[in-house]
């Protein structure tokens, strides 16, 4: 969930991710990482997409990703992944052997109006599959979050739905039992309003800081089969189950977007120099 207003520090971390991802597109580095990757390697990638709002027009929060951007985003998904369920994706968990192809499973935090407004109509006409992370307290309390119409109507064309706690607090700052109560009456709350097992737990915020082993356990216990976090990685056969990585996506640029889902940025000596970056 985020509604602030973009800070300086995110604008300069955006500008050179956006620099990075010019030169690396644009010399070929990707294009060229890209094939070597599927066709020498054979190796192929499993990720998820995290979403947050859909805007009509330009980005108005640090995850906001314009209509127009996010279009452009599912068109490239569409024609160069397999965009999959959150189910199908965990079956690479399972051990199952990957098809020659990278694949791709969409999935939004918060569930925004604009997620129905702005995003639904895209993902139908791509025919892609999606899951939205629902926070329960604030579906029949806030006019800008999703209403059970609007879940209704997704749902019938392939939408599927998981939980993303009552009230969207921060797990690792509550006592065990409020942060149950976040947890399983979510669930429950949810189960009740649209009539469906709830599988799927996503952390609010999703950073490993923003919850504890002690939370993961609770999630188990609440019934959940899998929880996910904003930690950038892949699903593979060693991901644990209950803190599966997603790569939050922002408002890319569509050249921006191919560098961030080729992989480049998880090729191991990038990965440590990112890791140093962010610890200073
Ligand atoms: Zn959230």
């Amino acid at each position: 969930m985020n509604g602030n207003a973009i800070k300086l520090t995110d604008k300069i971390v955006w500008s050179a991710f956006l620099l990075v991802s010019f030169f690396l597109y644009f010399s070929g580095i990707v294009g060229l990482y890209t094939f070597s990757r599927k066709k020498v390697f054979k190796r192929y990638r499993n990720i998820i997409l995290v979403y947050h709002e859909i805007c009509k027009q330009g980005a108005i929060s640090k995850y906001a990703v314009s209509k127009e951007n996010f279009e452009k985003q599912m068109d490239y998904i569409k024609r160069h992944f397999s965009a999959v369920s959150l189910d199908t994706i965990l079956e690479t968990n399972e051990g199952k052997p990957n098809v020659a192809t990278d694949a791709v499973a969409i999935t939004f935090d918060d569930g925004f109006k604009d997620n129905f407004l702005n995003a639904y109509p895209v993902l139908k006409k791509y025919q892609l599959r999606a899951t939205i992370f629902l926070i329960s307290g604030w579906i029949v309390h806030k006019k800008d979050m999703l209403n059970l119409e609007e879940i209704n109507r997704m749902e019938k064309d392939g939408i599927d739905f998981g939980s993303h706690t009552v009230n969207h607090r921060m797990l690792s700052s509550l006592d065990g039992n409020a942060a149950n109560d976040e947890i399983c009456c979510s669930k429950t709350e949810l189960e009740a309003l649209l009539k469906k097992e709830m599988c799927y737990f996503a952390y609010p915020y999703g950073k490993k800081r923003h919850f504890t082993e002690e939370v993961k356990d609770k999630v188990k216990q609440a019934g959940y089969k899998a929880a996910f976090t904003t930690e950038n990685r892949e699903i593979d056969t060693h991901s644990d189950r209950f803190e599966l990585g997603r790569f939050c996506i922002q408002d890319y640029p569509l050249y921006a977007f191919k560098t961030r889902v080729s992989g480049i940025f998880e090729i191991k000596f990038v990965f440590a120099i990112r890791k140093c970056v962010k610890r200073r």
